[in-house]
């Protein structure tokens, strides 16, 4: 029989070439930076003190309430324990999301730049995806071509804001139309909020729960390992409303059934730390941010403006690079020494190849070795 499992996912295998060549690895998005020693701390006394056995399947009631504080205090969200189900990871989240809303042959909306989980959880769910794409350079929301795309048999639709790869958030305008479109022809919306916490210029993280019309219709996805920067620890949730919580809750139990239960002790506690905390962990991750910014920038590369999350990208035409992004991050692993990831990589349909996403959670030094290997590497083409 033909194994139907998808390939091996783009970001584990730029990490694996990068070790492999020993390559700077601003590929897979995770940090390798100092990491915040109260988790650490925090995980270690939940191993010793706490437990080590099952916790509620939908998640310690701790956790639960810290995450509804969380998001009462950064987005005016008004949740109780019914809303939250903790998975593990935000993939998981997805994973039991999908299970729970998609019968077979309903329609089902992705937007592509996408993240590469949605589709093949679309298709295992038994749905058909049916793709609208964010218009580069600024990658505004394609509101008409979503509305050209609605048909009888859709069902919903997968958003992502703060957008991975390429940084830009939706509006609570854009929001409020979705939620009209959403309301008209019945739809749910998943959304897709990891990179809720990693915002560097200010603009507000508006989620589909908090408009109207999408309340009782979207369900959030989120992750510690992203607020936090523990991206190894997996802890993530889904927030609904109680009825649609329910319903991911039931796949939940039977994708993990739980969550390992020190990690959300720690969490729990993690959520307790003060604003402050956040404002100076936020700060050193802009700071990064602009090192390899500016960094880039200096050197002749053309930034695209970006919102959120770990990564920036790269115009290649107006860095006067080949505007073939597999192309260019093949041959910057390999004669440049640096890990990166081809946007064209979050496309199912019509990609856009001019475009290359680099992660900048990194210490300075391993970023100022970094941009020294690209400059070079621009200067030689
Ligand atoms: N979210 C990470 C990224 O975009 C990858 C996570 C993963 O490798 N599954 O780089």
């Amino acid at each position: 029989m033909a194994d139907p499992a998808p390939k091996t996912t783009v970001f584990e295998t730029m990490s694996s070439l990068a070790r492999t060549l020993g390559a700077i690895n601003l590929g897979q998005g995770f940090p390798e930076m100092e990491e915040p020693g109260e988790l650490i701390a925090a995980a270690q006394r939940a191993l010793a003190q706490r437990s080590n056995q099952y916790p509620p399947m939908r998640g310690l009631p701790e956790l639960r309430g810290a995450i509804c504080a969380y998001y009462a205090r950064t987005q005016g969200l008004d949740l109780t324990l019914d809303n939250v189900v903790v998975t593990s990871g935000g993939t998981e989240a997805l994973a039991a999301s999908l299970l729970a809303l998609v019968r077979p042959g309903d329609e089902v909306v992705l937007v592509q730049p996408l993240y590469d989980a949605y589709l093949p959880l679309v298709e295992w769910a038994g749905g058909v995806a049916k793709f609208v794409s964010l218009t580069p350079p600024y990658w505004a929301f394609p509101l008409d071509a979503l509305k050209a795309v609605i048909g009888p048999k859709t069902k919903g639709l997968v958003l992502n804001t703060p957008n991975n790869p390429v940084g830009t958030m939706l509006s609570g305008k854009v929001l409020e139309a979705i939620g009209e479109l959403a309301r008209e022809h019945d739809l749910w919306v998943l959304c897709d909020e990891v990179w809720e916490g990693m915002v560097f210029d200010g603009t507000p993280h508006v989620s589909p729960l908090a408009v109207p019309a999408l309340a009782e219709r979207a369900i959030k996805v989120g992750s510690a390992g992203k607020i936090f920067s523990m991206t190894g620890w997996k802890v993530g949730w889904a927030v609904a409303a109680p009825a649609l919580a329910a319903r991911i809750a039931g796949r939940h139990q039977f994708l993990t059934f739980t969550t390992a239960t020190p990690l959300q002790w720690a969490v729990a506690e993690a959520f307790a730390l003060p604003a402050m905390w956040h404002r100076e962990h936020l700060a050193r991750y802009a700071a990064a941010k602009a090192r390899l910014t500016d960094g880039l920038t200096a050197a002749g590369f053309a930034v695209l403006p970006a919102s959120g999350t770990w990564f920036v990208t790269i115009d290649l035409a107006a860095s006067g690079l080949p505007a073939d992004d597999v192309q260019v991050a093949e041959r910057l692993v390999r004669e440049a020494g640096v890990a990166s990831i081809p946007v064209s990589a979050f496309y199912a349909q019509d990609a856009e190849r001019g475009y290359l996403r680099l992660c900048f959670t990194k210490e300075p030094a391993a970023i100022d070795s970094a941009l020294a290997r690209l400059a070079a590497f621009r200067a030689a083409i």
